[in-house]
């Protein structure tokens, strides 16, 4: 794209387009090495602008979003065997991103960004932020299973964090109960092979909050973009 080559640092945010234009006559300002002393117009795909010896470029439009994701939808940008994905429900100018992810039959909070620093922190084993589930299983857990979720449980090669677990309700037939779960990790089916290891396995699984993101009354297969506060507390 041809743009004015001050319009362009302006948009960067090195300055107001005036101050950049000063920036430009007093010779601080290069394209692709060479010193300008006269507003030109540069092609931003291709030149490489410093400024004061810096490679300047546009600020991105960060962009945040929380989905309630609903059951069978792909947490992945494309699937490979067409089926339905959650950028298929976001639909978004920026190239966005899911937050770590949610299995195909896992409803509720995913966030997606394009800003890859805070998929990295958010995502990043030694950050541990608190992922709280609704887990429908069948039977009503004991005490003595639930102790030993909390403690931790041995699942094939590794052995849970500390957990913890309660039981909401369960329905009068004592076949099912609904369990509020929250664990730091967030291994591949991790809550779904916990309850399995207490002989509970989960008929529906649902994620209600990231840390202090909480889904809310957001309905499935709603999104909304997140506010200044829950961006602020990303980051
Ligand atoms: N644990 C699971 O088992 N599944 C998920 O989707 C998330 C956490």
């Amino acid at each position: 794209m041809q743009e004015r080559l001050q319009k362009y640092m302006a948009r960067c945010g090195v300055a107001s387009r005036r101050k950049s234009e000063e920036l430009i006559t007093e010779g601080k300002v290069k394209i692709n090495g060479v010193v300008v002393k006269d507003v030109v117009l540069i092609d931003t795909d291709k030149d490489v602008i410093e400024v004061n010896g810096k490679i300047i470029r546009p600020e991105e439009n960060k962009v945040y979003i929380m989905l309630n994701k609903p059951t069978e939808v792909i947490t992945s940008v494309k699937d490979q065997f067409n089926r339905k994905t959650v950028l298929d429900i976001v639909k978004a100018d920026e190239r966005l991103f899911p937050v770590g992810r949610l299995d195909y039959d896992t409803s509720g909070l995913l966030i997606l960004t394009n800003d890859g620093e805070v998929t990295y922190r958010m995502t990043h084993p030694s950050h541990e932020i608190d992922k709280v589930y609704v887990a429908e299983v069948l039977g009503i857990p004991t005490d003595e299973e639930m102790e030993l979720f909390r403690r931790g449980l041995k699942i094939e090669d590794y052995i849970t964090s500390p957990a913890e677990i309660k039981i909401i309700k369960f329905s009068l037939d004592r076949k099912k109960a609904t369990l509020e779960i929250t664990i730091h990790e967030g291994r591949n089916r991790q809550v779904r092979k916990m309850c399995e290891k207490i002989n509970h396995p989960v008929l529906k699984l649902k994620r209600v909050k990231i840390g202090q993101l909480s889904l809310g009354d957001l309905k499935e297969g709603e999104w909304r973009y997140l506010s200044k506060a829950e961006v602020e507390y990303l980051k």
